[in-house]
């Protein structure tokens, strides 16, 4: 707007600021200027401002907002019944007259599609439909949200939830959502949905269809498989190291991208390309947030061969933040219910909180978790010996020893009488067996007594409990041949 423009225009101010276009218009003119550069608008307005109708007001309000509605020419009539409101798009121009203007917002939307250019007037009506499936799934999104924050709906349901919403047809209607977590550099598949190949794709609509199942139902029918789906079943394990993501820079970068993006099929690493058989193009969204990186979400139209729309990529979008925030709260009220259960007295976590925690831990897909079992020596004499008291301190002197020798995110549990577990985050063989050493001869400089140990690296959080079998064994075998020593496998 140029400053004569603007020096007309100064009693009619308030009036302008006042009125608004249904925000139904910003839709369409943002939709609209992605291929319309510029529209000039010429403006014939009464010089009493108690005599312009609102819809002048309006339109000049929204022309400041959108850079293709040009304010080219305001001209001041006498008449308020010569009122009116030029358009121009290359040749072909449109009039709002003042009849016309004192009309309903639908009124002047129906005269702008039965008279622009049938270019314009079919895209128009192509926004609509597609801005009225997106509120017709925005408005599904309760059911979602009411799913998704339900107080028994675990890590896991929350991810079945989010690909069910992703790859339903009232949702995102990707035909597969695949899943993949972060585990240090590495991208693993932690969970997908959709079908295995065309043929299974084809089965599955045709039941949809049938059953005409509901949100609701899928959900309702959620029970901790094992797989949940043949695709999952096919491509479980499969793993994207950063040496191939470092490969392919174009992939890289979109994994970075905070927004949902479609991507081509040439930039994706080959081994992806092919394990996934993605034809033509996929779509990514990471799920991150500022304290977390989960990992990222892969879609596509593999079995319907649709191009991806910029609605499918608003919806994943829209749902991958929305999880991205319910999985971090999730996992914060987990370590909050966990920490809840440590034992007041040594500081210790009980044994019923370790199967909590590991549930957790599972999931978080570390692959470096030193594990170690701790057991007094001849602690039955002691307490014989000394007394129960004296036992009891010895307890605690070593609670304390371990916490300071440990970090916070490390974790100690108390498993028997004189028996613990140590859970230690991140660490190798040689500084797991440093730490045990240093608080074993602080141990004994300070009681006199001393302990024995077994411990272990894990290197794939899904197998805790097996290495803690396997530490437990090691720890009998210190006791039977040479009590006081450390052994970590
Ligand atoms: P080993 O060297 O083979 O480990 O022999 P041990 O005597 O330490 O035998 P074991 O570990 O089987 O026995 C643990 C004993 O610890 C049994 C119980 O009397 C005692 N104990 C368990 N909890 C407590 C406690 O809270 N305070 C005290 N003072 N003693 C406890
Ligand atoms: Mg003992």
């Amino acid at each position: 707007m140029d400053n004569t423009t603007m020096e007309k225009l100064k009693k009619y101010k308030k009036h302008i600021m006042n009125s608004k276009f249904d925000i139904g218009f910003f839709f369409l003119i943002e939709n609209l200027s992605k291929f319309i550069d510029l529209i000039d608008i010429d403006i014939y307005i009464s010089e009493n401002p108690a005599f312009v109708p609102e819809n002048i007001y309006k339109i000049i309000n929204l022309s400041g907002k959108f850079k293709m509605l040009n304010l080219r020419n305001i001209f001041i009539t006498h008449s308020p019944k010569n009122q009116k409101v030029c358009f121009s798009y290359k040749d072909k121009n449109i009039i709002f007259n003042n009849d016309l203007l004192i009309k309903t917002e639908s009124d002047i939307l129906h005269y702008i599609i039965l008279n622009a250019s049938q270019f314009i007037s079919l895209e128009i009506i192509h926004i609509l439909l597609k801005s009225s499936a997106l509120s017709y799934i925005m408005l599904n999104s309760k059911e979602f949200l009411e799913e998704a924050t339900k107080k028994d709906t675990d890590i896991n349901k929350l991810i079945y939830i989010y690909l069910t919403v992703i790859t339903m047809n009232f949702g995102g209607n990707f035909n597969r959502a695949i899943l993949f977590q972060k585990k240090d550099d590495t991208y693993v598949v932690l969970r997908a949905l959709g079908s295995a190949d065309e043929k299974e794709a084809h089965l599955i609509w045709e039941q949809l269809e049938k059953n005409n199942y509901s949100f609701k139902d899928i959900i309702k029918n959620f029970k901790q498989k094992a797989y949940f789906s043949s695709l999952e079943k096919r491509i479980k394990n499969f793993k994207l190291s950063k040496y191939t993501i470092f490969k392919y820079k174009l992939f890289k970068e979109f994994l970075d991208y905070d927004t949902a993006t479609t991507i081509p099929a040439s930039a994706l690493p080959k081994k992806l390309v092919k394990e996934l058989d993605i034809i033509g193009e996929c779509a990514i969204c990471s799920l991150k947030s500022e304290n977390k990186d989960f990992g990222f979400i892969l879609v596509d139209n593999r079995f319907n061969h649709k191009p991806i729309s910029n609605e499918q990529l608003y919806i994943l979008d829209y749902f991958s933040k929305q999880t991205t925030v319910l999985w971090e709260n999730k996992l914060f009220i987990d370590t909050l219910k966990f920490e809840a259960q440590q034992d007041f007295l040594t500081g210790f976590y009980n044994r019923r909180s370790l199967d909590k925690f590991i549930e957790s831990l599972t999931l978080s897909g570390k692959s470096k978790i030193g594990i170690v079992i701790i057991d007094i020596d001849f602690f039955k004499e002691i307490n014989d010996t000394h007394g129960h008291d004296k036992g009891d301190e010895i307890i605690k002197t070593l609670s304390e020893i371990i916490f300071k020798n440990i970090r916070s995110e490390d974790k100690a549990f108390r498993f028997g009488g004189d028996e613990f577990l140590l859970i230690l985050d991140d660490i190798d063989e040689i500084n797991l067996f440093r730490i045990i050493r240093r608080i074993n001869i602080e141990f004994r400089e300070k009681t006199g007594a001393s302990f024995s140990s077994g411990g272990i690296v894990c290197k794939n959080s899904q197998k805790i409990y097996k290495c803690i079998k396997i530490a437990d064994k090691l720890l009998y075998n210190v006791k039977r041949t040479s009590k006081g020593q450390i052994k970590i496998k």
